[in-house]
């Protein structure tokens, strides 16, 4: 994500009409003094699950089940209806690179280097043991209708950022390809990193079977004038059931809306995502427990969610909004609220910027970073705005026109000298150094950084819980 300066926000924007703390918000609920503390004994048990699970990590195949049970434990003390949302999830392994070997024109034979000429692309089918293939290029026009005769070959694809990777690439399989090399355009200096998806995967959609590997220009040049390619891969794909855990808690107005709070519980499968996102799953855990504590009763219905698969393309959250739309309920949900990465250890507390919302979504979105930066203003604190493009389960939300907002606080973007000096922490170096990374355990998680975002995402939650008219707020 890409940052901005604090400049760029306008606190009080919209809000001085809107804002009546002493009708929305009840008095005797505030945050508690020991959130930070509360929230920390939760960060202590999802690092232990991932400590005890096979790989140190709590991603969908490893200790995503162990850390929603013991979501589920805490929810099954409240008065919440708990729901389990099942869904299948396409799971890639590699187990080591893919050897690769060309023999040339003039019979001298030639090995590459796995990982640093080319590599198996993410997502691009089952382990294959090809030889003696013959490799045929073929211009990436993007035009799905033009043949190709590949039949049996290795098809050589030059990168073509306009035209979609998984069209390409299943065009191929479906010729009969036995292999597809996508291969850099003399600009492109690294080894593409992108997935070979349809990146909306829902179960019934197609996955390749036939391997896909990314390549450098000067090795595609090389294969073009090949005359034939060994390729072994060592990559698995396979197909998992996971499910988002949802916690429904009624509201009690007149013209009620539904709130979903989201934040996603899996870890990549490197590390045990204590910073991403341990801590966004255990800050709206002990915020939803405090509110149960104090019998709090809000006006919205309040779908607290912890979304599965986010980490291999949002997969949790999309299948919720699509279920969501399917079921005609889309209508009731005002707002949804996104918690991923709030303990940065050389954190900036960000607010999601609304405006970068499409359109249909766009409004409410601002409405919603107001209400987060009044909160920052009331705690004397200093903030960011951060872009919200891609990249987190807000996304499905506002691309189906319901308003999202949310706090973050920084993975490898680098802190500069003036951020170091209005937020503490150390410049030149990232905001978090072990992002998606297998020291992102409880040592990586900043206690300030969790105090600091935990009160601002508490008294949102209570303001769009608490507030009457919430869809009329959002839409003027
Ligand atoms: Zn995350």
């Amino acid at each position: 994500m890409s940052t901005n300066s604090a400049s760029e926000s306008s606190p009080l924007l919209g809000l001085s009409h809107d804002t009546n703390a002493a009708e929305d918000t009840p008095e005797d609920i505030s945050p508690p003094r020991d959130l930070t503390n509360d929230i920390f004994a939760h960060l202590k048990a999802f690092n232990s699950i991932a400590y005890q699970s096979t790989r140190n990590s709590r991603s969908v195949t490893d200790g995503f089940n162990a850390s929603a049970e013991y979501v589920i434990d805490k929810l099954n003390k409240t008065r919440c209806d708990v729901k389990l949302q099942h869904f299948k999830v396409p799971i890639w392994e590699k187990e080591k690179e893919a050897e690769l070997n060309v023999t040339l024109g003039s019979g001298e034979i030639v090995t590459y280097q796995g990982g640093v000429d080319f590599w198996s692309m993410r997502y691009g089918g089952q382990a294959a043991n090809l030889t003696f293939q013959n490799v045929t290029e073929v211009r990436n026009s993007c035009d799905r209708e033009e043949e190709w005769d590949i039949e049996g070959k290795v098809a050589l694809i030059q990168m073509n950022e306009k035209c979609d990777l998984w069209e390409t690439a299943y065009k191929a399989e479906k010729s009969g390809a036995s292999a597809v090399i996508f291969y850099n355009t003399p600009k492109q200096k690294k080894l593409s990193y992108s997935r070979v998806r349809i990146v909306d995967w829902k179960e019934g959609d197609p996955l390749m079977k036939i391997p896909v590997l990314a390549a450098s220009n000067s090795m595609g040049q090389i294969l073009i004038n090949s005359q034939h390619i060994n390729i072994t891969t060592y990559t698995k794909l396979f197909i998992v059931d996971t499910f988002n855990v949802l916690c429904y808690l009624n509201g009690h107005g007149v013209n009620e809306s539904s709130i979903v709070i989201g934040s996603h519980l899996d870890s990549v499968p490197a590390g045990p995502g204590l910073v991403d996102n341990a801590s966004g799953s255990s800050t709206i855990l002990e915020i939803l427990l405090h509110l149960e504590k104090n019998r709090f009763k809000p006006q919205n219905r309040i779908i607290f969610a912890w979304w599965s698969a986010e980490e291999i393309g949002l997969l949790g959250s999309r299948h919720f909004v699509r279920e969501l739309i399917k079921s005609g309920e889309n209508v009731n949900v005002a707002m949804n609220l996104n918690f991923d990465m709030l303990g940065s250890p050389n954190y900036i507390p960000f607010v999601l910027r609304g405006s970068d919302a499409p359109i249909d979504a766009r409004n409410g979105s601002i409405k919603i970073q107001h209400v987060l930066e009044k909160s920052f203003h009331k705690n004397r604190k200093h903030y960011n705005i951060s872009d919200m493009l891609g990249g987190s389960d807000f996304l499905p939300f506002i691309k189906n026109g319901i308003p999202s907002g949310g706090l973050y606080t920084g993975s490898s973007e680098i802190k500069s000298r003036k951020s170091q000096q209005e937020f503490g922490g150390i410049a030149n170096a990232p905001l978090d150094p072990c992002y998606h990374q297998e020291c992102d355990s409880i040592e990586n998680v900043s206690k300030e950084a969790i105090s600091v975002t935990s009160r601002v995402i508490f008294e949102s939650i209570i303001f769009f819980s608490s507030k009457k008219n919430l869809a009329d707020f959002l839409n003027s």
